[in-house]
């Protein structure tokens, strides 16, 4: 008997989310024979067009169309299962004064509601491990803050037969991990590296916003899953977001290959937890199995 099937929730505020935080790792739980899903809270409706190519006729005015199809080919290529919330995108607010939150968005949904509705996916889904945002949604968007908020109050009472019965039959879930997807440290190795060859660094922008931003989020890092085997997989999930990503910037900067050589994995903080562990870890389901649990 090979080792048993365990299920892992990745709770994500927009189409993209999940293939520029962790893709590799749900991609590897995936080829592993684990259950792994994707839980998408909006449509990501509000996006911009960061793509150059992509900027033609009939491509912003079918953004949450071919938004879909962008996320069907994205979650293929991770090899892994997918939901949409339903929630509608609360778009980025820019300017000063900032503008307010569209009506009926995602960020302006009660806590408790949109907790309700993560937990009606959860009580069904039964994850054992559950991935989302730290309290800062891991970058300052109103939908991230949100997923954040929603899923920390769906880890509390997901378990709870009192919290919305109508919801389903209780789970509890093991544990809790908050993505970092941005790590300085990588991407100074990263840009070193192109420097080095005299190439032009997508980098820059981004290693001066973390100069000028001091909290090092790798200080909170409990956990690298290790899993470069599945980097194409990765690139392949964030190629198909085309509208979303930039071929020539960041996420590009750096091969698959290289990557594997100089950062072969990918970083977690345990958040919260219901069963023993050792700190720092290499799996999220690390102290899982020797509980027996229900599957
Ligand atoms: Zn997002």
């Amino acid at each position: 008997m090979g080792s048993p099937t365990l299920r892992l929730l990745a709770i994500h505020a927009h189409p993209d989310d999940e293939a520029s935080k962790g893709a590799a790792t749900l991609a590897r739980y995936a080829a592993e024979g684990h259950r792994v899903m994707v839980l998408t809270c909006t449509g990501g409706e509000r996006g911009d067009i960061l793509n150059p190519a992509m900027e033609k006729p009939g491509v912003l005015e079918n953004l949450p169309a071919i938004r879909k199809e962008e996320m069907a080919r994205s979650v293929a290529a991770l090899g892994v299962e997918h939901r949409w919330l339903g929630y509608e995108d609360s778009g980025l607010p820019q300017g000063d004064p900032l503008p307010p939150l569209p009506e009926g968005c995602f960020a302006l949904v009660p806590p408790e509601e949109a907790a309700t509705s993560v937990i009606k996916v959860i009580r069904e889904f039964k994850p054992h491990v559950i991935i989302t945002y730290d309290e800062n949604g891991g970058y300052p968007h109103p939908d991230h803050l949100k997923v954040h908020e929603a899923s920390m109050i769906a880890w509390e009472k997901a378990g709870d037969p009192t919290f919305a019965p109508e919801a389903g039959e209780p789970w509890t879930p093991l544990k809790l991990y908050y993505t970092h997807g941005f790590i300085r440290q990588r991407m100074q190795i990263f840009h070193d590296l192109l420097i080095e060859e005299g190439k032009p660094s997508p980098y820059t922008s981004m290693l001066e916003r973390y100069k000028r931003n001091k909290a090092d989020i790798f200080a909170r890092v409990t956990t690298q899953v290790e899993c470069a085997k599945y980097f194409p997989q990765r690139e392949e999930s964030l190629r198909a977001h085309a509208t979303q990503i930039d071929p020539a910037g960041a996420f590009f900067g750096t091969p698959s290959d290289v990557q594997a050589k100089y950062w072969p994995t990918e970083e977690f903080e345990l958040a919260k937890t219901r069963v023993a562990t050792t700190l720092p870890e290499d799996d999220l389901f690390a102290g899982i199995e020797e509980e027996g649990v229900e599957r």
